[in-house]
């Protein structure tokens, strides 16, 4: 990071060149999700009518929430509270939408409830196991939809132009989003602190600011997402560690997309416990 001073201000001040501007997120978001859409339909069947709807609200201690509503549909709503960097529109558009929660809630009711008949899948235990798996898959589903150089590529031609971002820089940003999101676990640790009484707010604040590289303003709203989630933290990075490391144990090295795909489709469309992704 160019510049002098710590590094979480040198990150800020680099990353804050890549905020879509305001009356940009709609279409930017549009975008992604078509491209996220595309990508999953390529590898999995959904229902006809299946769909969801996009809104944008403040106030909120998450950056976006899917409501699963039932008969294939979800809706999605965004936090507009703080900026909204390029990263997070395929990230959401992905992890909320194809092949993330939306997939997920869909497969459940196809897969589950209507085809088996197995009413209880209809209700969802966020604080439960499955959210483990939810998060998780959410989070690798952006991976298994956008693999690295292609999603540069998608962000260099088609999102950062549409952001009014210099496209030119697009594998620079995603090369230190790379980096940074090796950070992830240094959340965990502030959430254990913090809930475990040996920290107050502030401080657990500073350690996302200091460890996780998050902007004030971001590790506060963190911090409040702790107090209303708690240990659910731990959901996103463990979560997509299981989800990724189960599906390289099955589909090996020389895994096609194909491979890859059917087994992550295979995962969401059936009952597992987080114990089950462990390698055996
Ligand atoms: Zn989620």
């Amino acid at each position: 990071m160019p510049g002098a001073g710590p590094l979480a201000d040198r990150y800020q001040k680099f990353r804050s060149e890549f905020v879509i501007p305001a009356n940009r997120v709609d279409p930017v978001f549009k975008a992604a999700i078509a491209g996220c859409q595309a990508r999953t339909a390529g590898y999995i069947q959904l229902p006809v009518g299946e769909s969801f709807t996009v809104e944008y609200v403040r106030g909120k201690s998450w950056s976006a929430y899917n409501w699963y509503q039932g008969g294939y549909r979800s809706l999605i709503q965004v936090n507009t509270d703080l900026p909204i960097y390029i990263d997070r529109a395929l990230d959401l558009a992905c992890h909320e939408g194809y092949p993330g929660h939306h997939v997920y809630n869909v497969l459940l009711e196809q897969q589950l409830v209507r085809n088996r008949g197995w009413t209880e899948f209809s209700v969802y235990p966020l604080f439960s196991p499955q959210s483990l798996i939810a998060e998780g898959s959410a989070n690798y589903g952006i991976r298994i939809a956008f693999p690295q150089a292609e999603r540069v590529a998608f962000e260099r031609d088609t999102l950062f132009p549409l952001a009014g971002l210099d496209p030119a820089r697009a594998a620079e940003y995603y090369q230190v989003m790379e980096l940074v999101q090796q950070l992830g676990y240094a959340g965990n640790e502030a959430a254990r602190r913090y809930l475990n009484g040996e920290i107050d707010r502030k401080a657990a604040a500073d350690w996302l600011v200091r460890y996780a590289l998050m902007s004030p303003q971001a590790a506060e709203q963190r911090v409040r997402f702790f107090d209303q989630y708690r240990s659910y933290v731990i959901n996103y990075n463990l979560g997509q560690d299981l989800v990724r490391e189960y599906v390289a144990a099955r589909a090996g090295r020389s895994a096609t997309p194909e491979e890859r795909w059917r087994i992550f489709r295979e995962l969401l469309a059936s009952p597992r416990l987080p114990s089950d992704l462990r390698a055996r």
